[in-house]
């Protein structure tokens, strides 16, 4: 759980009651973190010197003084091509109001300090992704501990800000355990600098591998430390070797099989990094199978304590608000309108409160409301009380996929691919005409069809059935303002027309629109706003309807990652049949070369996809990785391989 920061203000400057410190030098704050994180790392020459990306981590974010700090150096000297990772934990976050306090005084970081607060995440445990495109900076900010989060985080770091407050008044944050991530996560040549120059802390790098040098400190001080990297001397044995992710060469253009939400985020992530990409979908225009429906609903059921599943949802909605708001201002596609999710069963009920009692997330996310205040909010009476999530809302799917495809660097193209096989490091893929393309990476993000190749065929993948149901607005209905969520939902009306539903049909398989699942989208709706259903009865013959067909997986988590070569992984990791502890020390997982995965996303695309396309886009490009360590595995295809090994199904 994560709380924000207790701060007292002295004129500008804030004060961490907890720490007992300031969190800058009260009278030269800039110069002060100059001299100390940018210059003391060598920021400013190494823009200079056109490396490509530039990947920097600190500990403890506070105001994001050294991330604007060094953005300011990286607009006046960076040039286009060049990408600067700037990656931060915090422990203990700045509120909203808070940070904008602190912001205001520095006129001169604007407009992306603005920016910053524009997409400052809410107080929510976990990795958040800022983007900012026009000064080519991508913000990791991980709300959590230190060593905690960088236990999680898969980068390779060029230089390192120790910040935190110092050793002696916070001593649980530089620890040994803390010094060997920092290691884990750095390269020969990678520096860091600190404030404080403590026997702790340089004894702490040093033994991990760091060369470690005094200078004369800002100002008063008497001393800081800096240093470089020389070579880890804790090497790590990798306990889960059949989880790592090849690093590939950058490609300059990629192929994508599937034009619906996943490959649509996919392709505007890889895009958005400057590569080509050609597009295939095998109908005549985007969106047209699970991610067809007129609305959907843009929330996260949280569970009542986190789940693999939970945080990934969170991290997922956080992320597609955050690109919607930054991609469609106006709200043109889709609306924060609020989402009312109701507790219409007692165990729900009970859910819902142990869920605001255990408080593992904020206010600004989540809030329990009465019926009668959620009638209020909602526009139309409520069958019980609930959660209300003020952030959420609803998106179109089909323009989402639209405006993410208008990128530039997006070419779409209309073929069905029957085929793919590798050949001279190229892959070769054969349409239903026989006509053959070729390309050196290809994402394969066609829903429950994915395993319809040789090299993916034992991915278990599962197509359901539902069906949304779709009425006319009409002066009689009551007028909705938020979603409303039951056993169903239903959308605020938009063109005219209300879509609710949607049915959950295992087995089905018939693509018409039937009576039968109308009567169960009314019942649930029934369930839940008995107002609205009853303004609706005597019109059921008007309704219309869509079918889709939502692709899962066993465990109900995407599909997300390289694909592996089944046969090897069975070989190599046989031995996990007889013993499930087994190390394999030294073995090394094989992937089809430059061959990925993004599916399996269920009736969630809408929050797991875009966040999902930026962890594959950072994968294939080599930068550090939007998700913690346990998600990545979490959603890594060659999963169903090692359980099926694990429980020797194979
Ligand atoms: N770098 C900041 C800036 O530019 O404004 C100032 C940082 S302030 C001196 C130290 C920060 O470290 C505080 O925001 C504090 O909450 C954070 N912090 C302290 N202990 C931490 C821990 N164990 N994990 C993550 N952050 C921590």
């Amino acid at each position: 759980m994560i709380t924000c920061a207790d701060i007292f203000w002295k004129n500008d400057t804030p004060y961490s009651t907890g720490f007992d410190d300031f969190y800058f030098n009260t009278e030269q704050s800039h110069e002060d973190s100059l001299y100390v994180y940018v210059n003391a790392n060598q920021i400013p020459a190494r823009i200079s010197s056109k490396q490509k990306l530039l990947t920097i981590a600190e500990t403890g974010f506070g105001t994001g003084l050294n991330f604007l700090l060094t953005a300011q150096q990286w607009l006046n000297k960076s040039s286009n091509g060049q990408q600067l990772h700037f990656i931060s934990v915090e422990k203990q976050p700045l509120s909203h109001n808070d940070l904008k306090r602190a912001l205001h005084q520095w006129k001169d970081f604007e407009p992306l300090s603005s920016k910053l607060l524009n997409q400052y995440p809410l107080a929510c445990q976990g990795f958040h992704r800022l983007s900012f495109p026009d000064e080519r900076i991508t913000l990791t900010l991980i709300f959590g501990d230190a060593l905690d989060s960088y236990k999680q985080l898969e980068a390779s770091i060029d230089a390192w800000y120790l910040d935190g407050f110092s050793p002696s008044k916070n001593p649980d944050m530089w620890s040994p355990e803390l010094f060997r991530e920092i290691a884990r996560l750095s390269k020969p040549g990678t520096t860091f600098s600190t404030f404080t120059s403590a026997g702790i802390v340089r004894r702490g790098l040093k033994a991990v591998g760091f060369e470690v040098k005094k200078q004369p400190g800002f100002g008063k001080k008497r001393e800081m430390c800096l240093g470089t990297f020389i070579k880890n001397n804790a090497p790590q044995v990798d306990t889960k070797p059949w989880f790592s992710i090849p690093k590939p060469e950058q490609p300059t253009e990629v192929t994508i099989i599937g034009g619906g939400l996943s490959g649509c985020s996919s392709a505007y992530s890889l895009a958005q990094r400057g590569i080509k990409v050609r597009l295939i979908e095998k109908e005549q225009h985007l969106a047209t199978a699970g991610s067809g429906n007129r609305q959907g609903a843009l929330y996260a059921k949280l569970p009542v304590s986190p789940t693999k599943q939970g945080e990934l949802h969170l991290t997922g909605f956080l992320h597609t608000v955050n690109l919607l708001k930054r991609k469609d201002p106006e709200q043109s596609f889709w609306s924060q309108c609020g989402v009312a999710q109701l507790a219409t069963k007692e165990n729900e009920n009970k859910r819902q409160q142990e869920l605001i009692d255990n408080g593992h997330y904020p206010d600004s996310l989540v809030q329990h409301k009465s019926d009668i205040e959620l009638s209020e909010i909602s526009g139309s009476v409520v069958s019980s009380s609930g959660l209300f999530f003020p952030t959420a809302g609803w998106v179109s799917p089909v323009d989402f996929c639209h405006l993410l495809a208008a990128h530039p660097n997006i070419s779409i193209e209309q073929h069905d691919i029957t085929n793919i096989e590798q050949v001279d490091h190229l892959w070769n893929l054969t349409t239903n005409n026989s006509k053959h393309l070729h390309c050196s990476h290809l994402i394969i993000c066609n829903a429950e069809l994915a395993n319809q190749f040789k090299q993916t065929e034992h991915l278990p993948l599962k197509a359901i059935r539902g069906q949304v149901s779709i009425t006319e607005d009409s002066a009689d209905l009551p007028q909705l303002r938020t979603v409303v969520c039951g056993e169903g939902y239903i959308s605020p009306a938009q063109g005219g027309k209300y879509c609710f539903g949607a049915t959950f049909d295992l087995k089905g398989k018939q693509r018409d629109v039937t009576q039968y699942d109308h009567n169960r989208n009314l019942e649930k709706l029934k369930d839940a706003l008995p107002e609205f259903h009853n303004a609706l009865i005597g019109k059921n013959e008007l309704l219309t309807g869509r079918t889709a067909f939502r692709c899962s997986t066993p465990d109900y988590m995407p599909v997300v990652g390289p694909a592996p070569i089944y046969s090897d992984f069975v070989e190599t990791f046989g031995r996990l049949r007889k013993d499930k502890n087994w190390r394999f020390d030294g073995c090394t997982a094989n992937h089809h070369p430059n061959l990925y995965l993004n599916t399996g996303h269920g009736s969630k695309g809408l929050i797991t996809c875009p966040i999902s396309a930026e962890l594959l886009a950072s994968m294939i490009c080599n930068e550090p990785l939007p998700l913690p360590k346990t998600l990545i595995d979490a959603v890594n295809p060659a999963r169903f391989i090692i359980k099926n090994l694990i429980r020797r199904a194979i």
